[in-house]
């Protein structure tokens, strides 16, 4: 299988964050700041430019476009008449957006612990408190999804009113999409797996997916079809019962994948989208992957650097959220932001990170047996 042929389209400066499809168009949202919107074809829409990174995209039935931006804003960008305006703010970053069916109302989650509700052409606000942050969005008929950074996934009705909460994830979730008929429910995050339940209630698929973590999963329009978006810079798409159907490799992390029709569109960590039609997704069973048993404890903790001056990533210019390799005191950015922290280790194989400026320090982080260890 070769993917040369594969169009790339709306370079961003930098990684691609989110990825959403319309019916015909794509929106793309990126840590430079830039949402660009493009034909299935991949022909240019339009774009708007924001001065903060952007976390996540979505679009209305209306072809207008929900931004969730790094700087806790909530906005809509209209590409018919180029016009970008704020509906709402957040106390923190806003991580995720959704529109309702009916394109009226914006759900925002935040990294403050809330799910903001919007009426851009009205007058309706409403604050749901989750107390936990919020890393993804989905918003289908009467039923909220909202991934957090607790590993759990709350359901409500679109009010914000809580109808279930959905568990067994062992590590912070990235991503979560209600499928198109609202019947069920896909999730993903740290942990590697991808989970699909019924929303009515029962116990979920659960599916080794990935060799790392899981950024973002999507539905099929049709509803017969998963895509998962990895760190292990794979896509796979799973059947509706999380059957493996097919692996797709690409040269940098995948932070997002949609499909529409036949043709598979994934953001990049690179900074393009790609868009590999059916010439490059001939069915051929993947092996399965197969991941390891994680350990009761961590014998990695070695700290030669505790304390740091730095109060900035070394790789971008992220102030918040910055993590201190206790080998050699590099400081990058957290897994809400340009993952820094996790591509040094990839790169440079110290195992373990603690928070910046957060002392004392009641954690650390272990790469090598993923997982959160007591100090
Ligand atoms: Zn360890
Ligand atoms: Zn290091
Ligand atoms: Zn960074």
């Amino acid at each position: 299988m070769s993917f040369l042929a594969a169009r790339f389209h709306q370079w961003h400066e930098g990684p691609v964050k989110a990825i959403a499809a319309g019916e015909d168009r794509i929106a793309t949202g990126g840590a430079d700041g830039a949402v660009r919107v493009m034909t299935l074809a991949g022909d240019h829409v339009g774009t708007s430019q924001l001065d903060c990174p952007v976390n996540d995209v979505d679009i209305s039935i209306t072809g207008r476009i929900a931004i969730a931006a790094k700087d806790g804003s909530v906005r809509v960008f209209d590409p018919a008449v180029r016009r970008t305006y704020e509906v709402g703010d957040h106390d923190h970053w806003v991580m995720a957006v959704a529109w309702s069916d009916d394109g009226r109302w914006i759900a925002s989650g935040s990294e403050d612990g809330t799910i903001g509700l919007w009426e851009p052409e009205g007058s309706g606000v409403r604050r749901v408190v989750l107390g936990r942050p919020v890393n993804s969005i989905d918003w289908s008929g009467d039923l909220i999804a909202a991934a957090s950074g607790d590993s759990k996934v709350y359901l409500t009705d679109g009010d914000g009113t809580l109808r279930d909460i959905l568990e067994g994830a062992g590590q912070m979730l990235w991503s979560v999409r209600i499928s198109p008929d609202g019947s069920q429910v896909a999730w993903t995050g740290r942990d590697r797996h991808l989970r699909i339940a019924p929303v009515a209630g029962g116990r979920p698929v659960v599916v080794p997916a990935h060799s790392q973590q899981v950024w973002g999963v999507s539905w099929h329009p049709d509803g017969d079809r998963v895509m998962t978006a990895s760190a292990d810079s794979t896509v796979a798409l799973w059947s509706a019962d999380g059957a493996p159907i097919e692996r797709v490799s690409l040269d940098s992390w995948a932070r997002g994948a949609e499909m529409r029709g036949e043709t598979l569109f994934v953001a990049t960590e690179t900074g393009d989208v790609a868009a590999l039609d059916d010439d490059h997704l001939s069915p051929r069973r993947p092996p399965p992957v197969v991941l390891p048993v994680a350990p009761e404890t961590c014998t990695h903790w070695d700290p030669q650097v505790l304390e740091t001056a730095r109060r900035r990533c070394e790789e971008c210019p992220a102030t918040e959220e910055l993590r201190l390799c206790v080998t050699c005191g590099h400081v990058g950015c957290c897994e809400s932001q340009l993952a820094h922290g996790t591509k040094h280790w990839l790169a440079s194989g110290h195992p373990n990170t603690i928070p910046v400026g957060d002392a004392p320090f009641h954690w650390r982080w272990c790469y090598a047996d993923d997982m959160y260890v007591k100090r």
